[in-house]
């Protein structure tokens, strides 16, 4: 596996690879990989002839309180993960590499869409996402790139910018990876105590029961969020920053529950904010 830390680097390999015939998958990842980054890995691998991941904790995507300073960092580890799983490049750039001293070009939706759910506590967040999105999409210039369901709003919003601005990069979302008792995979786990992680279970005890009561023909979001609500706050060390029903592309909150509606949540246990989340019909 080729390990590029500059841009130059990235763009004469994937410019041979062009020559040559391949077509070329994209996995942007933050890094301190797990499962469910190896499964985008896995899927980009059936799909494309070369494979590429971007392993960078963007720091345009972080609020001035959040957890820019203490996010997990472990890249020979990463390497090995990717390595196994038949990633052809690693894009490993620094801060200066991907951000001049004096950056000051966005690329940010002007909607509704990035201001819903995890937008009302990260204001700047996805605005953050987007300009590195569409960065590592200038630089590696891929024919397809892979998201995790994981973080749903993301997906709908990278799709949106991916449509605005003529990309043609065909976005591929691939389905939550979870642990074998439910709690869905993140690299934020690790902040977890043993007794946060026991009572981070509720999050996905939540999902599933809504993904039942709506098996079962309940329609009427109102009742299915509050029978998942009441899930979490039995858990006291759970604080709920939003259990929401929203309309898969628009992010609009929905009173009915129908096909596409993407029910998601953000929860703080201990100081640890996880997040989770059903699409209504399956990921499209
Ligand atoms: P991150 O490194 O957290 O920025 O995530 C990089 C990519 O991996 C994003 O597209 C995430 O949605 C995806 N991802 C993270 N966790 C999971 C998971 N448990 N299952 C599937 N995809 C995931």
């Amino acid at each position: 596996m080729i390990v590029a830390k500059t841009i130059r680097e990235v763009r004469e390999h994937v410019a041979q690879w062009k020559r040559e015939g391949y077509t070329v998958g994209l996995v942007p990842t933050m890094g301190y990989l797990h499962e469910g980054h190896a499964s985008l890995v896995d899927r980009a691998r059936k799909t494309c002839g070369k494979v590429v991941a971007s392993d960078f904790v963007n720091p345009t995507q972080f609020g001035p309180n959040e957890d820019l300073e203490a996010y997990p960092r472990d890249f020979s580890r990463d390497c090995a993960l990717l390595e196994e799983h038949g990633c052809d490049l690693v894009f490993y750039p620094s801060v200066e590499e991907m951000y001049a001293p004096n950056a000051a070009t966005y690329v940010e939706i002007l909607s509704e869409m990035p201001k819903q759910l995890c937008g009302k506590t990260r204001p700047i967040h996805f605005r953050g996402v987007c300009t590195v999105v569409s960065k590592l999409f200038n630089i590696v210039q891929p024919d397809y790139a892979f998201f995790g369901q994981k973080d749903a709003q993301q997906l709908a919003i990278i799709r949106r910018i991916a449509r605005d601005l003529s990309y043609g990069i065909e976005i591929i979302g691939c389905p939550i990876v979870r642990e074998a008792d439910g709690l869905a995979k993140s690299s934020r786990n690790t902040y977890l105590s043993p007794a946060e992680r026991q009572a981070a279970l509720v999050l996905s005890k939540a999902v599933f029961l809504g993904q039942e009561m709506v098996e079962k023909g309940i329609r009427d979001a109102k009742e299915l969020l509050a029978a998942m609500t009441a899930v979490i706050t039995a858990e006291p060390q759970a604080r709920i920053d939003y259990v929401s029903a929203v309309d898969g592309e628009t992010m609009q909150p929905v009173e009915e529950v129908r096909d596409g509606v993407l029910v998601a949540m953000a929860v703080y246990i201990g100081k640890t904010r996880l997040i989770d989340n059903f699409i209504v019909g399956g990921v499209r």
